[in-house]
Protein backbone atom coordinates (compact mmCIF):
# COMPACT_ATOMS: atom_id res chain seq x y z
CA UNK A 1 0.00 0.00 0.00
CA UNK A 2 1.46 3.48 -1.00
CA UNK A 3 2.15 5.92 1.51
CA UNK A 4 -0.89 8.10 0.63
CA UNK A 5 -1.39 11.84 2.08
CA UNK A 6 -4.50 13.35 1.66
CA UNK A 7 -6.83 15.95 2.88
CA UNK A 8 -10.95 16.02 2.65
CA UNK A 9 -11.54 19.39 1.01
CA UNK A 10 -15.18 18.84 0.86
CA UNK A 11 -16.49 20.97 3.17
CA UNK A 12 -13.28 23.40 3.62
CA UNK A 13 -14.00 24.26 -0.10
CA UNK A 14 -17.63 23.98 -0.38
CA UNK A 15 -18.08 27.44 -1.41
CA UNK A 16 -14.28 28.54 -2.32
CA UNK A 17 -14.12 28.33 -5.94
CA UNK A 18 -16.88 29.97 -7.64
CA UNK A 19 -17.68 31.87 -11.38
CA UNK A 20 -19.61 34.97 -10.61
CA UNK A 21 -22.29 36.81 -13.42
CA UNK A 22 -21.83 40.85 -12.95
CA UNK A 23 -24.39 42.03 -15.55
CA UNK A 24 -23.39 45.95 -15.37
CA UNK A 25 -19.90 45.26 -16.53
CA UNK A 26 -20.33 44.68 -20.06
CA UNK A 27 -16.64 44.22 -20.64
CA UNK A 28 -15.79 40.87 -21.51
CA UNK A 29 -14.92 39.48 -18.78
CA UNK A 30 -2.30 9.69 -22.70
CA UNK A 31 -3.35 7.34 -24.72
CA UNK A 32 -5.78 6.15 -22.02
CA UNK A 33 -9.31 6.99 -22.60
CA UNK A 34 -10.55 8.81 -19.99
CA UNK A 35 -13.94 8.27 -18.19
CA UNK A 36 -15.51 10.32 -16.27
CA UNK A 37 -18.39 9.54 -14.14
CA UNK A 38 -21.16 11.38 -12.73
CA UNK A 39 -23.46 10.89 -10.34
CA UNK A 40 -26.23 12.96 -9.97
CA UNK A 41 -27.19 13.78 -6.37
CA UNK A 42 -30.32 15.45 -6.00
CA UNK A 43 -33.31 14.45 -4.00
CA UNK A 44 -36.33 13.15 -5.98
CA UNK A 45 -37.75 15.88 -8.34
CA UNK A 46 -34.63 18.37 -7.59
CA UNK A 47 -32.36 19.70 -9.63
CA UNK A 48 -31.01 17.31 -11.95
CA UNK A 49 -33.61 15.41 -11.09
CA UNK A 50 -36.56 18.24 -12.02
CA UNK A 51 -39.43 16.68 -13.52
CA UNK A 52 -40.89 19.92 -14.99
CA UNK A 53 -41.58 19.91 -19.02
CA UNK A 54 -39.56 21.74 -21.20
CA UNK A 55 -39.22 22.15 -25.06
CA UNK A 56 -35.98 20.87 -27.02
CA UNK A 57 -33.81 23.73 -27.22
CA UNK A 58 -30.32 23.83 -29.26
CA UNK A 59 -30.41 20.11 -29.94
CA UNK A 60 -30.62 19.49 -26.17
CA UNK A 61 -33.95 16.94 -26.93
CA UNK A 62 -34.38 15.51 -23.48
CA UNK A 63 -38.31 16.93 -22.19
CA UNK A 64 -37.80 17.41 -18.92
CA UNK A 65 -35.70 20.19 -17.15
CA UNK A 66 -33.89 17.72 -15.34
CA UNK A 67 -33.27 15.66 -17.95
CA UNK A 68 -31.97 18.61 -19.95
CA UNK A 69 -29.41 19.83 -17.24
CA UNK A 70 -28.27 15.81 -16.86
CA UNK A 71 -27.60 16.02 -21.09
CA UNK A 72 -25.79 19.35 -20.87
CA UNK A 73 -23.28 18.56 -18.08
CA UNK A 74 -23.21 15.89 -19.99
CA UNK A 75 -22.07 16.87 -23.13
CA UNK A 76 -19.28 19.38 -21.56
CA UNK A 77 -17.91 15.95 -19.36
CA UNK A 78 -17.62 14.41 -22.71
CA UNK A 79 -15.50 17.18 -23.98
CA UNK A 80 -12.99 16.63 -20.79
CA UNK A 81 -13.09 13.29 -21.94
CA UNK A 82 -11.98 13.90 -25.33
CA UNK A 83 -9.21 16.31 -24.42
CA UNK A 84 -7.40 14.24 -20.88
CA UNK A 85 -6.08 11.22 -21.01
CA UNK A 86 -6.00 8.55 -17.49
CA UNK A 87 -6.65 5.29 -16.76
CA UNK A 88 -8.56 6.33 -13.98
CA UNK A 89 -11.95 6.99 -13.96
CA UNK A 90 -12.99 10.65 -12.75
CA UNK A 91 -15.90 10.66 -10.42
CA UNK A 92 -18.13 13.64 -9.98
CA UNK A 93 -20.96 14.53 -7.81
CA UNK A 94 -23.12 16.89 -9.23
CA UNK A 95 -26.29 18.60 -7.60
CA UNK A 96 -28.30 21.92 -8.02
CA UNK A 97 -28.88 24.29 -4.96
CA UNK A 98 -30.41 27.18 -4.39
CA UNK A 99 -27.53 29.63 -3.99
CA UNK A 100 -29.46 33.11 -4.42
CA UNK A 101 -28.30 35.88 -6.07
CA UNK A 102 -29.59 39.60 -7.01
CA UNK A 103 -30.99 40.58 -9.94
CA UNK A 104 -27.63 41.98 -11.31
CA UNK A 105 -25.11 39.46 -9.87
CA UNK A 106 -25.62 36.19 -8.93
CA UNK A 107 -22.99 32.84 -7.66
CA UNK A 108 -23.40 30.74 -10.85
CA UNK A 109 -21.94 27.44 -9.63
CA UNK A 110 -19.20 26.11 -7.14
CA UNK A 111 -17.03 23.23 -7.59
CA UNK A 112 -13.80 21.92 -6.66
CA UNK A 113 -11.78 18.59 -5.45
CA UNK A 114 -12.69 16.33 -2.56
CA UNK A 115 -9.20 15.61 -1.58
CA UNK A 116 -5.53 16.71 -1.81
CA UNK A 117 -3.17 14.01 -2.58
CA UNK A 118 1.18 15.05 -1.36
CA UNK A 119 4.04 12.16 -2.03
CA UNK A 120 1.95 9.40 -3.39
CA UNK A 121 3.80 7.02 -5.90
CA UNK A 122 5.21 8.91 -9.27
CA UNK A 123 4.34 12.29 -7.71
CA UNK A 124 6.77 14.67 -9.82
CA UNK A 125 7.40 16.90 -6.97
CA UNK A 126 7.80 16.30 -3.28
CA UNK A 127 5.56 17.48 -0.33
CA UNK A 128 3.38 19.45 -3.00
CA UNK A 129 -0.69 19.17 -2.95
CA UNK A 130 -1.99 17.87 -6.83
CA UNK A 131 -6.28 17.68 -6.77
CA UNK A 132 -7.55 13.87 -6.58
CA UNK A 133 -8.17 13.15 -10.28
CA UNK A 134 -4.80 14.51 -11.09
CA UNK A 135 -3.04 12.95 -8.10
CA UNK A 136 -5.11 9.36 -9.38
CA UNK A 137 -3.96 10.09 -13.13
CA UNK A 138 -0.16 10.10 -11.99
CA UNK A 139 -0.71 7.52 -9.01
CA UNK A 140 -1.63 5.50 -11.41
CA UNK A 141 -4.49 4.12 -8.90
CA UNK A 142 -7.22 5.47 -7.21
CA UNK A 143 -5.87 7.01 -3.85
CA UNK A 144 -9.06 7.36 -1.88
CA UNK A 145 -12.05 4.76 -3.42
CA UNK A 146 -13.95 5.80 -0.92
CA UNK A 147 -15.60 9.17 -2.35
CA UNK A 148 -16.14 10.97 -5.38
CA UNK A 149 -13.20 13.18 -6.67
CA UNK A 150 -15.07 16.01 -8.00
CA UNK A 151 -18.03 18.03 -6.80
CA UNK A 152 -19.91 20.25 -9.12
CA UNK A 153 -22.95 22.84 -7.18
CA UNK A 154 -24.80 24.82 -9.66
CA UNK A 155 -27.24 27.74 -8.47
CA UNK A 156 -31.14 26.30 -9.25
CA UNK A 157 -32.13 30.16 -8.61
CA UNK A 158 -30.80 31.56 -12.10
CA UNK A 159 -33.82 29.68 -13.73
CA UNK A 160 -36.41 31.81 -10.97
CA UNK A 161 -37.74 35.03 -11.74
CA UNK A 162 -36.03 37.41 -10.08
CA UNK A 163 -32.56 35.87 -9.88
CA UNK A 164 -30.20 37.78 -12.82
CA UNK A 165 -33.32 39.53 -13.74
CA UNK A 166 -34.99 37.54 -16.92
CA UNK A 167 -31.72 35.57 -17.30
CA UNK A 168 -31.81 31.63 -17.24
CA UNK A 169 -29.52 28.47 -17.63
CA UNK A 170 -29.09 27.84 -21.38
CA UNK A 171 -29.26 24.33 -21.64
CA UNK A 172 -28.72 24.14 -25.24
CA UNK A 173 -25.98 21.92 -26.32
CA UNK A 174 -24.46 24.00 -29.68
CA UNK A 175 -22.99 27.18 -27.73
CA UNK A 176 -25.72 29.82 -28.80
CA UNK A 177 -27.39 31.28 -25.62
CA UNK A 178 -30.31 33.42 -26.45
CA UNK A 179 -30.42 36.75 -25.06
CA UNK A 180 -29.11 37.30 -21.72
CA UNK A 181 -29.62 33.55 -21.07
CA UNK A 182 -25.95 31.91 -19.87
CA UNK A 183 -24.38 28.81 -20.95
CA UNK A 184 -24.60 25.84 -18.73
CA UNK A 185 -22.24 23.73 -20.67
CA UNK A 186 -19.24 26.71 -20.22
CA UNK A 187 -20.16 27.17 -16.64
CA UNK A 188 -19.70 23.44 -16.12
CA UNK A 189 -16.39 22.92 -18.05
CA UNK A 190 -15.10 26.19 -16.45
CA UNK A 191 -16.26 24.30 -12.86
CA UNK A 192 -14.78 21.10 -13.81
CA UNK A 193 -11.14 22.69 -14.83
CA UNK A 194 -11.12 23.70 -11.07
CA UNK A 195 -11.91 20.84 -9.81
CA UNK A 196 -9.00 18.89 -12.39
CA UNK A 197 -6.40 21.64 -10.55
CA UNK A 198 -6.89 24.72 -12.34
CA UNK A 199 -6.96 25.96 -8.46
CA UNK A 200 -4.00 28.45 -6.39
CA UNK A 201 -4.50 26.68 -3.06
CA UNK A 202 -2.81 29.56 -1.11
CA UNK A 203 -5.27 31.71 1.12
CA UNK A 204 -5.11 35.19 -0.80
CA UNK A 205 -5.96 36.91 2.28
CA UNK A 206 -3.16 35.81 4.38
CA UNK A 207 -0.30 34.28 1.85
CA UNK A 208 -0.20 31.05 3.91
CA UNK A 209 0.11 27.99 1.76
CA UNK A 210 -2.60 25.10 2.46
CA UNK A 211 -1.43 23.24 5.51
CA UNK A 212 2.45 25.00 4.91
CA UNK A 213 2.65 22.93 1.59
CA UNK A 214 2.92 23.84 -1.75
CA UNK A 215 0.56 22.98 -4.56
CA UNK A 216 1.48 22.47 -8.01
CA UNK A 217 -0.60 24.88 -9.21
CA UNK A 218 1.30 27.48 -7.71
CA UNK A 219 4.12 26.08 -8.73
CA UNK A 220 3.72 28.35 -12.07
CA UNK A 221 2.94 31.64 -10.72
CA UNK A 222 5.33 33.82 -11.08
CA UNK A 223 5.99 37.74 -10.19
CA UNK A 224 7.45 39.29 -12.81
CA UNK A 225 11.01 41.33 -11.70
CA UNK A 226 10.57 40.59 -8.06
CA UNK A 227 12.64 38.86 -5.59
CA UNK A 228 12.21 36.46 -5.18
CA UNK A 229 10.09 35.79 -8.28
CA UNK A 230 8.98 31.83 -7.88
CA UNK A 231 4.81 32.51 -5.68
CA UNK A 232 5.98 29.01 -3.84
CA UNK A 233 9.09 30.63 -2.71
CA UNK A 234 7.67 33.57 -1.75
CA UNK A 235 7.10 34.93 2.44
CA UNK A 236 3.15 35.00 3.46
CA UNK A 237 3.80 38.38 3.15
CA UNK A 238 5.58 38.79 -0.48
CA UNK A 239 2.65 36.61 -1.84
CA UNK A 240 0.53 38.79 -0.97
CA UNK A 241 1.88 41.48 -2.72
CA UNK A 242 2.17 39.62 -5.65
CA UNK A 243 -1.57 38.58 -5.54
CA UNK A 244 -2.50 41.96 -6.03
CA UNK A 245 0.20 42.64 -8.77
CA UNK A 246 -1.93 43.13 -11.87
CA UNK A 247 -0.26 42.42 -14.80
CA UNK A 248 2.79 41.17 -12.92
CA UNK A 249 1.78 37.79 -11.60
CA UNK A 250 2.29 35.27 -14.48
CA UNK A 251 1.76 31.78 -15.64
CA UNK A 252 5.50 30.76 -16.27
CA UNK A 253 4.63 26.99 -17.36
CA UNK A 254 6.43 25.86 -20.77
CA UNK A 255 3.36 24.48 -22.76
CA UNK A 256 1.40 27.80 -22.16
CA UNK A 257 4.41 29.39 -22.93
CA UNK A 258 4.79 27.82 -26.24
CA UNK A 259 1.37 28.18 -26.95
CA UNK A 260 -0.09 31.74 -25.77
CA UNK A 261 0.66 33.17 -29.37
CA UNK A 262 -3.08 32.74 -29.46
CA UNK A 263 -3.64 35.59 -27.22
CA UNK A 264 -3.54 39.43 -28.48
CA UNK A 265 -3.66 40.40 -25.14
CA UNK A 266 -3.53 39.17 -21.40
CA UNK A 267 0.31 38.57 -21.81
CA UNK A 268 3.56 40.00 -21.31
CA UNK A 269 6.44 38.22 -23.85
CA UNK A 270 4.95 34.62 -23.58
CA UNK A 271 3.53 34.82 -20.00
CA UNK A 272 0.28 34.59 -19.83
CA UNK A 273 -1.62 37.45 -16.89
CA UNK A 274 -3.42 35.50 -13.83
CA UNK A 275 -5.96 37.61 -12.24
CA UNK A 276 -4.66 39.06 -9.16
CA UNK A 277 -7.02 41.99 -8.57
CA UNK A 278 -6.38 44.92 -6.08
CA UNK A 279 -8.20 44.43 -3.53
CA UNK A 280 -8.10 40.48 -3.83
CA UNK A 281 -10.92 38.55 -4.36
CA UNK A 282 -11.45 35.64 -2.56
CA UNK A 283 -12.61 32.88 -4.87
CA UNK A 284 -11.91 34.75 -7.55
CA UNK A 285 -7.66 36.08 -7.36
CA UNK A 286 -5.36 33.24 -8.56
CA UNK A 287 -7.43 30.40 -9.54
CA UNK A 288 -8.29 32.21 -12.78
CA UNK A 289 -6.93 34.16 -15.92
CA UNK A 290 -6.52 37.90 -15.76
CA UNK A 291 -9.71 39.10 -17.27
CA UNK A 292 -7.79 40.99 -19.78
CA UNK A 293 -7.29 37.93 -22.14
CA UNK A 294 -7.84 38.18 -25.58
CA UNK A 295 -9.44 36.73 -27.15
CA UNK A 296 -11.87 35.98 -23.87
CA UNK A 297 -10.95 32.77 -22.80
CA UNK A 298 -13.28 30.13 -21.03
CA UNK A 299 -10.83 30.61 -17.33
CA UNK A 300 -11.17 33.74 -16.79
CA UNK A 301 -13.17 34.90 -13.80
CA UNK A 302 -16.37 36.31 -14.97
CA UNK A 303 -18.90 34.37 -17.48
CA UNK A 304 -18.91 36.54 -20.48
CA UNK A 305 -19.87 34.23 -23.62
CA UNK A 306 -20.13 30.78 -24.51
CA UNK A 307 -17.09 28.80 -24.54
CA UNK A 308 -17.06 24.95 -25.23
CA UNK A 309 -12.99 24.39 -26.03
CA UNK A 310 -10.76 24.97 -22.80
CA UNK A 311 -8.94 27.43 -24.67
CA UNK A 312 -5.08 27.99 -23.21
CA UNK A 313 -6.21 26.50 -19.95
CA UNK A 314 -5.70 23.20 -21.70
CA UNK A 315 -2.03 24.34 -21.56
CA UNK A 316 -2.01 24.51 -18.01
CA UNK A 317 -3.42 21.61 -17.36
CA UNK A 318 -0.80 19.84 -19.23
CA UNK A 319 2.16 21.70 -17.14
CA UNK A 320 0.59 21.07 -14.01
CA UNK A 321 0.63 16.92 -14.97
CA UNK A 322 -2.66 16.10 -17.38
CA UNK A 323 0.63 15.71 -19.91
CA UNK A 324 1.08 16.16 -23.50
CA UNK A 325 -2.19 17.14 -25.02
CA UNK A 326 -1.77 16.57 -28.41
CA UNK A 327 1.18 17.35 -30.89
CA UNK A 328 0.40 17.81 -34.72
CA UNK A 329 3.59 17.84 -37.06
CA UNK A 330 4.05 18.55 -40.68
CA UNK A 331 6.93 16.53 -42.74
CA UNK A 332 7.27 15.81 -46.27
CA UNK A 333 8.41 12.48 -47.20
CA UNK A 334 11.72 12.16 -49.01
CA UNK A 335 11.92 11.54 -52.56
CA UNK A 336 13.30 8.90 -54.38
CA UNK A 337 12.28 10.09 -57.57
CA UNK A 338 13.69 13.22 -59.12
CA UNK A 339 11.16 16.22 -60.07
CA UNK A 340 12.01 17.09 -63.79
CA UNK A 341 10.48 19.73 -65.23
CA UNK A 342 7.27 19.76 -66.95
CA UNK A 343 6.74 16.06 -65.78
CA UNK A 344 3.98 15.12 -62.88
CA UNK A 345 5.34 14.29 -59.62
CA UNK A 346 3.86 13.70 -56.16
CA UNK A 347 4.46 15.34 -52.79
CA UNK A 348 3.76 13.43 -49.96
CA UNK A 349 3.22 15.31 -46.83
CA UNK A 350 2.68 13.54 -43.33
CA UNK A 351 0.44 14.96 -40.50
CA UNK A 352 0.91 13.26 -37.54
CA UNK A 353 -0.16 12.93 -34.02
CA UNK A 354 3.05 13.07 -31.55
CA UNK A 355 0.92 13.55 -28.58
CA UNK A 356 -1.02 11.87 -25.96
CA UNK A 357 -4.67 12.71 -27.14
CA UNK A 358 -6.84 13.22 -30.17
CA UNK A 359 -6.45 16.44 -31.91
CA UNK A 360 -9.83 17.91 -33.39
CA UNK A 361 -10.64 19.82 -36.21
CA UNK A 362 -7.47 19.29 -37.70
CA UNK A 363 -6.36 21.73 -40.83
CA UNK A 364 -3.44 21.95 -42.93
CA UNK A 365 -2.42 24.86 -44.89
CA UNK A 366 0.11 24.80 -47.41
CA UNK A 367 0.87 27.49 -49.72
CA UNK A 368 0.78 27.44 -53.29
CA UNK A 369 4.03 28.36 -54.96
CA UNK A 370 4.61 30.01 -58.40
CA UNK A 371 5.80 28.10 -60.44
CA UNK A 372 4.91 24.79 -59.26
CA UNK A 373 1.03 24.05 -60.55
CA UNK A 374 -0.66 21.94 -58.56
CA UNK A 375 -3.11 19.48 -60.42
CA UNK A 376 -4.44 16.86 -57.57
CA UNK A 377 -4.69 16.76 -54.19
CA UNK A 378 -5.81 13.33 -52.12
CA UNK A 379 -5.86 13.44 -48.44
CA UNK A 380 -5.74 10.32 -47.11
CA UNK A 381 -8.74 11.70 -44.84
CA UNK A 382 -11.25 14.66 -45.08
CA UNK A 383 -11.45 17.17 -48.62
CA UNK A 384 -8.87 19.91 -49.25
CA UNK A 385 -9.95 22.98 -51.25
CA UNK A 386 -7.36 25.65 -53.25
CA UNK A 387 -7.68 29.70 -52.49
CA UNK A 388 -5.66 31.92 -54.83
CA UNK A 389 -2.38 31.16 -53.18
CA UNK A 390 -3.08 28.37 -50.65
CA UNK A 391 -4.30 24.84 -50.49
CA UNK A 392 -6.37 24.39 -47.69
CA UNK A 393 -7.03 20.29 -46.12
CA UNK A 394 -9.56 20.10 -43.51
CA UNK A 395 -8.48 16.55 -41.97
CA UNK A 396 -10.76 16.57 -39.23
CA UNK A 397 -9.70 14.33 -36.08
CA UNK A 398 -6.27 12.88 -35.89
CA UNK A 399 -6.00 9.87 -33.05
CA UNK A 400 -3.11 9.52 -31.22
CA UNK A 401 -0.02 8.49 -32.71
CA UNK A 402 -2.33 8.62 -36.28
CA UNK A 403 -0.52 10.06 -39.40
CA UNK A 404 -2.62 11.32 -42.17
CA UNK A 405 -1.20 11.53 -45.72
CA UNK A 406 -1.73 13.96 -48.13
CA UNK A 407 -0.87 13.58 -51.50
CA UNK A 408 0.16 16.36 -53.54
CA UNK A 409 0.22 15.64 -57.85
CA UNK A 410 2.42 18.75 -58.85
CA UNK A 411 4.29 19.69 -62.02
CA UNK A 412 7.18 22.60 -62.12
CA UNK A 413 7.49 24.70 -65.20
CA UNK A 414 10.83 25.08 -65.54
CA UNK A 415 14.34 23.99 -63.51
CA UNK A 416 14.37 25.62 -60.57
CA UNK A 417 14.38 26.07 -56.45
CA UNK A 418 11.02 26.16 -55.62
CA UNK A 419 10.25 26.81 -52.01
CA UNK A 420 7.77 24.51 -50.19
CA UNK A 421 5.72 25.99 -47.17
CA UNK A 422 3.24 23.75 -45.00
CA UNK A 423 1.36 24.27 -41.67
CA UNK A 424 -0.65 22.10 -39.58
CA UNK A 425 -3.18 23.59 -36.89
CA UNK A 426 -6.01 22.22 -34.62
CA UNK A 427 -8.52 23.01 -32.37
CA UNK A 428 -5.84 21.88 -29.97
CA UNK A 429 -3.26 22.63 -27.40
CA UNK A 430 -0.31 21.74 -28.78
CA UNK A 431 2.92 20.31 -27.31
CA UNK A 432 5.26 21.58 -29.68
CA UNK A 433 4.70 23.61 -31.98
CA UNK A 434 7.80 23.98 -33.92
CA UNK A 435 6.93 20.94 -35.72
CA UNK A 436 3.91 22.08 -37.08
CA UNK A 437 5.23 24.21 -39.63
CA UNK A 438 7.54 23.12 -42.43
CA UNK A 439 9.55 25.10 -44.80
CA UNK A 440 11.47 23.17 -47.79
CA UNK A 441 13.45 23.95 -51.10
CA UNK A 442 12.91 21.33 -53.83
CA UNK A 443 14.99 21.43 -56.87
CA UNK A 444 13.50 20.93 -60.11
CA UNK A 445 15.71 19.17 -62.95
CA UNK A 446 15.23 19.98 -66.62
CA UNK A 447 16.88 16.78 -68.19
CA UNK A 448 13.27 15.21 -68.83
CA UNK A 449 15.59 11.88 -70.36
CA UNK A 450 16.86 10.67 -66.33
CA UNK A 451 13.10 10.15 -65.24
CA UNK A 452 12.77 8.60 -69.01
CA UNK A 453 15.27 6.16 -69.01
CA UNK A 454 16.12 5.14 -65.35
CA UNK A 455 18.40 2.21 -66.57
CA UNK A 456 20.43 4.49 -69.21
CA UNK A 457 24.11 4.75 -67.72
CA UNK A 458 25.36 7.28 -65.67
CA UNK A 459 27.42 8.56 -68.66
CA UNK A 460 25.29 8.47 -71.27
CA UNK A 461 22.99 10.93 -69.52
CA UNK A 462 25.77 13.44 -68.46
CA UNK A 463 26.11 13.01 -71.70
CA UNK A 464 23.50 14.58 -72.91
CA UNK A 465 22.28 16.61 -69.86
CA UNK A 466 25.81 19.19 -69.71
CA UNK A 467 23.02 22.15 -69.29
CA UNK A 468 21.08 20.65 -66.51
CA UNK A 469 24.76 19.86 -64.81
CA UNK A 470 25.43 23.36 -65.02
CA UNK A 471 21.87 24.62 -64.01
CA UNK A 472 22.60 22.29 -60.68
CA UNK A 473 25.88 23.47 -60.20
CA UNK A 474 24.30 27.29 -59.89
CA UNK A 475 20.92 26.32 -58.26
CA UNK A 476 21.95 23.42 -55.81
CA UNK A 477 26.15 23.75 -55.22
CA UNK A 478 27.94 20.39 -55.16
CA UNK A 479 26.66 18.06 -52.36
CA UNK A 480 23.58 18.08 -54.49
CA UNK A 481 25.35 17.45 -57.69
CA UNK A 482 27.19 14.57 -55.80
CA UNK A 483 24.19 12.98 -55.28
CA UNK A 484 22.81 13.71 -58.62
CA UNK A 485 25.74 11.51 -59.47
CA UNK A 486 25.55 8.96 -57.35
CA UNK A 487 21.72 8.24 -56.72
CA UNK A 488 20.02 9.49 -59.69
CA UNK A 489 17.64 11.63 -57.38
CA UNK A 490 17.21 14.82 -54.84
CA UNK A 491 15.99 14.51 -51.57
CA UNK A 492 13.76 16.77 -50.24
CA UNK A 493 15.06 18.30 -46.90
ZN1 LIG B 1 -13.74 29.97 -11.61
Amino acid sequence: MPLTHYLDLSRYYAKRLSIFILFFLYASLSYAELVIQVEFSDGTSEGFNDPTSVAAVGGNTATTLGGQRRAALNAAIAILEKTLSSTQPIEITATFSNLGGGSHDALLASAGTNTLHFDFDHAPYPSTYYVAALANKLAQQDLDPDQADIFADFNADIDSNGTLGDSSWYYGLDGHPSGTDIDFMSVALHELLHGLGFISLVDVTTGKKFSGRNDIFSYFLDRLNATPSAFNDMTNKQRISAATATGFLHWIGDTTQINSSVLTAGVTGTRVHIYAPDPIEEGSSLSHFSDTLAPNNLMEPTYTEAHHSLGIAAAVLSDIGWGNLADLSVTLKNQETTPVMQQAFTLDFSIRNLGEQTANSVVFHYKLPSGLSLTNSTPGQGSCSTTDDELVCSLGAITTQQTIHILLTTQATNAQTIALNASVSGDIVDGDIANNTLANTLMINNNQQINNNNDTPVETRFGSGTMHWIVLIELCGFAIMRQFFVRRSFKIY
